[in-house]
């Protein structure tokens, strides 16, 4: 490798996926061993230049957004090793999910659960607690059992819960803010097959129904229609588990309700659990105590009839179960989340900010990849162990190589 390790590399714009936040990085980077990675570390510390990593660029916040390197870990994928006796799969951590279900089933292992596309990277989804649907299930970064990563020294580490337990509860959700991570231990569950339902009806029967149905699914959830006043239902559950009895889906469905409900399907679970997402669009999400889901539900339906009846993009309500990840916003807490979206072309500030404060009534604790206004002091009070993230993010990083506008402003330095 040459001294001038970043002399073949052009900067250039950078945008996440929705086009909300753009960048324009001094470097970026392509990486394509774990060596690469610790010279770019280390010459961007001697440069002054602070660095970001991105996964796929699917978070709507500023958090891959920086103005010195930029490091992208597209050439670092694929699985190191698969273990089905432990059920342990060791994977590089720009492997996109989408890439991770063939070669984890041919090991005969497969992901505990995922969320409503695979376009991200593992460490990306990793890093902001992305999750999928399921009140025994918890999100990606529960999946993790060792993490390695290279930190603002330039040195190699590896994190794990049989290690330091701290630094790794710290890890698990971390931004991007304690390092790059280079590569990531999943647990895995030997390879399932789903059975996937969808149909629609009524929301009012939905929501008469709605605990019922999250109890005796392993994945329920539902995006609630407006205009229409729909909710569009999924149902997956593992193939040899007993399902309860469908509702008939209306004979006059419209083309809307069309696009989620197909025919049923059964296949391995990586290949049931991504949908497609072609229209851009940007997302709120809070995560909220389970038991306070339904009524915040009907307040962000109201606030939509009522204040923004223009909105036409769909409501998502799904259930996660408590973890203990310091910065997972289902952190203790059995949960519900709810999304809203607009698509991306289309003024949302009014709309997102009335539901923000919908859900900041419920104390809800947004995810790290969505849009919201939370402050850190808004997240002290919303995280037990904030101050304690902050010291290992300190001890990891005290020069705050890793932060950028965005994590500076959550985590400050010092
Ligand atoms: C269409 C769409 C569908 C979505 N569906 C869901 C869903 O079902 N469930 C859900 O929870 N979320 C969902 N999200 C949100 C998305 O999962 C998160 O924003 C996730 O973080 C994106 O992964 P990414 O690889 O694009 O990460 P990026 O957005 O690129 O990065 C996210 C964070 O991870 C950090 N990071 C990335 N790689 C590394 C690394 N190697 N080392 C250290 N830090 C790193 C970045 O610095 C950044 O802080 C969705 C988003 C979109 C656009």
């Amino acid at each position: 490798m040459s001294d001038n390790i970043f002399d073949n590399i052009d900067g250039h714009a950078w945008t996440n996926w929705a086009g909300n936040i753009s960048a324009t990085p001094q470097q970026i980077a392509r990486p394509a061993s774990e060596a690469e990675v610790v010279a770019l570390v280390q010459k961007a510390a001697q440069s002054g230049l602070p660095v970001r990593v991105v996964g796929s660029g699917h978070s709507f916040q500023p958090l891959c957004a920086t103005d010195g390197l930029l490091l992208n870990l597209d050439d670092l994928q694929g699985v190191v090793s698969a273990d089905s006796a432990s059920g342990l799969a060791t994977v590089w951590a720009g492997t996109k999910l989408h890439a991770l279900g063939e070669p984890l089933l041919e090991a005969g292992l497969a992901l505990e659960n995922m969320g409503d596309i695979d376009r991200q990277s593992v460490a990306g989804a990793i890093s902001t607690g992305t999750h999928g649907t399921g009140p025994t299930l918890r999100n990606l970064s529960s999946q993790v059992v060792g993490l390695q990563l290279v930190t603002a020294a330039g040195e190699i580490v590896e994190i794990s819960a049989d290690g330091d337990p701290s630094i790794f509860k710290a890890a698990q959700v971390s931004l991007g803010s304690l390092g790059v991570i280079t590569q990531a231990t999943l647990r895995c569950l030997p390879a399932y097959r789903l059975h996937e339902r969808t149909w629609a009806e009524p929301f009012a029967d939905c929501m008469a129904r709605l605990d019922e149905r999250i109890a005796a699914t392993r994945h329920f959830e539902f995006f609630w229609v407006p205009g229409e006043d729909m909710a569009a239902c999924k149902a997956l559950q593992p193939v040899e588990t007993e399902t309860w009895q469908l509702s008939e889906n209306p004979p006059d469905l419209s083309e809307r309700l069309r696009r989620y409900v197909g025919p049923e399907r059964v296949e391995w679970s990586h290949r049931i659990f991504p949908s497609e997402r072609n229209n851009r669009f940007v997302e709120m999400e809070f995560a909220i105590a389970a038991a306070d889901g339904p009524a915040c539900m009907q307040e962000i339906r109201a606030l939509m009839q009522e204040r923004h009846p223009s909105v036409q993009w769909p409501v998502e309500y799904r259930t996660l179960a408590a973890d203990d990840s310091w910065l997972s916003p289902t952190y203790q807490r059995q949960s519900v989340t709810i999304s809203v979206h607009q698509a991306a072309a289309l003024p949302y500030a009014d709309f997102f900010a009335d539901a923000e404060a919908i859900f900041r009534n419920y104390r809800g604790r947004p995810h790290w990849g969505k849009l919201h206004s939370h402050t850190a002091a808004d997240f002290a009070a919303l995280y037990p162990r904030w101050n304690d993230f902050l010291a290992v993010r300190q001890e990891l990083d005290p020069k705050g190589r890793f932060l950028n506008e965005h994590t500076l402003s959550l985590f400050g330095n010092g």
